[in-house]
């Protein structure tokens, strides 16, 4: 893999920028791999990077039916953190946090990580309560997580409207000062490179319409560029994973639903850290181009196209004009959805299924870019050795029957 560095790019700049290598190939689907990937976006990549990094598995491929990045990972708001309520969550979000502060490095591959905190804001008392609890919960569990009150969040975020007249006036909130955001395209390509560097095949523009099986287990898949015999099938399809799953008869407790977000025009820096209020439903952070980054919760009904509806626009506009008076002069100049796949409980699904060698990761719903990079580590582990990670195995199928479920509503709130 070529390295990039200063010298490299020095060199690089001199040279006409002439002797880049292509980041990754375009191969033709082979007849046979020892797993196939389903879904090319952050969650399938970095599962085949550490199925291929940690478990030897190199003659696997992923298979995307668009352009890799082109579902929720090249849509979403990139909000990280790791402040949720229930020890099986810490575990997995903490895990995932942990491996963010150091993939740049390990990918060799700038994925913009920003350390810049997360304030989760309250708006009465009653909320007051619960997000302190959280913080209890949070420092528990080794969650870098403290209370402010309303004036310490004004110096920390000096743009907030603080004053006790607007509808929800601003009580206090939770930072989580190791949470932030990254580069969505960055990362995707970083692993996407570091995959095919391994022998991966990633393979765009190729739609997995089926899924053969023999005896109750997996034998292949078939695609619009023909049929793959493989024993393994991992479904990282977020947004259609119940789609896949009916491939097999498996039916799943999931909705989907379009969630969207759009962004300002680009200004001088204003919002210093992400900043999140459940209660008024909307979130905002400004990119490094300078575009505030805006989003708001999930449209009501059920859906598989990419866009969402103008009242969710309209509600979370009219909350942030209030919270951050000065995006009231702001123009808005774009807009786009994804499609996420909720479960009752707010928590994803990284699991075995019925049917031998099929297995699922989904069920993120509105938050599972911040767990990119540990859920492809479980879940490749899972994958690999046919038994669950110690940190996936809550959030194994099994959960529907049996009713432990890992109710995480009110973390995931307003989304992310
Ligand atoms: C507007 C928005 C904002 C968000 N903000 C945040 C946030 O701030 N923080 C956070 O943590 N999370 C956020 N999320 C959620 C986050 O984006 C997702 O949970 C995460 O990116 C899911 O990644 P993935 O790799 O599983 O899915 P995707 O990136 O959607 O990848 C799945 C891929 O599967 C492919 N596919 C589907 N069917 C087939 C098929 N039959 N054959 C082949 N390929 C197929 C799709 O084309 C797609 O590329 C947000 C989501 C949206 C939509």
């Amino acid at each position: 893999m070529q390295r990039y560095s200063v010298f490299s790019l020095i060199r690089e700049g001199l040279n006409g920028h002439r002797g880049w290598h292509r980041v990754w190939r375009h191969p033709e689907p082979k007849a046979a791999y020892d797993a196939v990937i389903i879904g090319g976006g952050g969650h399938g990549l970095a599962t085949a990077y550490y199925l291929a990094k940690e478990h030897g598995l190199t003659n696997i491929a992923v298979i995307e039916k668009g352009w890799i990045g082109g579902g929720n990972s090249g849509r979403n708001t990139t909000i990280i953190r790791s402040n949720y309520l229930f020890d099986e969550s810490a575990a997995i979000y903490n895990h995932a946090l942990t491996l963010w502060k150091t993939l740049g490095r390990e990918l060799n591959y700038n994925i913009m990580m920003s350390h810049r905190g997360v304030l989760n804001l309250a708006h009465d008392e009653h909320e007051g309560r619960q997000l302190k609890r959280r913080v209890e919960a949070n420092r528990l569990n080794g969650v870098d997580s403290e209370w402010l009150d309303a004036k310490q969040v004004k110096d920390f975020c000096p743009v907030i409207n603080i004053s006790h007249d607007i509808r929800y006036p601003v009580l206090g909130a939770t930072l989580q000062r190791d949470g932030g955001t990254n580069r969505h395209d960055a990362v995707v390509w970083g692993y996407a490179r570091a995959c095919d560097a391994m022998g991966v095949d990633i393979i765009q523009q190729c739609e997995v319409t089926g899924i053969r099986t023999s005896r109750g287990a997996v034998t292949g898949v078939e695609t619009t560029r023909g049929t793959i015999r493989t024993p393994k099938v991992a479904c990282v399809t977020a947004g259609h994973t119940s789609v896949i799953a009916s491939m097999l008869d498996i039916r799943l407790p999931i909705q989907s639903h379009p969630l969207q977000a759009l962004v300002s025009e680009p200004i001088k820096p204003l919002v210093p850290c992400v900043i999140m209020s459940n209660a008024v439903h909307v979130y905002c952070s400004q990119s490094d181009k300078g575009e505030l980054v805006i989003g708001a919760g999930i449209d009501a009904h059920n859906s598989y196209t990419q866009r969402g509806s103008l009242d969710i626009i309209e509600h979370q506009m009219a909350s942030l004009c209030e919270l951050l008076p000065p995006v009231a002069r702001l123009r808005m100049m774009r807009q786009w959805g994804g499609i996420v796949d909720t479960c009752p409980d707010a928590s994803p699904i990284i699991s075995k299924t019925p049917v031998k060698g099929f297995y699922i990761n989904g069920g993120w719903g509105t938050g599972g870019w911040k767990a990119t990079p540990g859920s492809g580590h479980v879940f490749a582990w899972t994958v690999a050795k046919d038994e669950p990670h110690p940190i996936a195995a809550p959030f194994a199928l099994d959960r529907f029957h049996s009713g432990a479920l890992v109710a995480e509503h009110g973390a995931a709130a307003v989304a992310h």
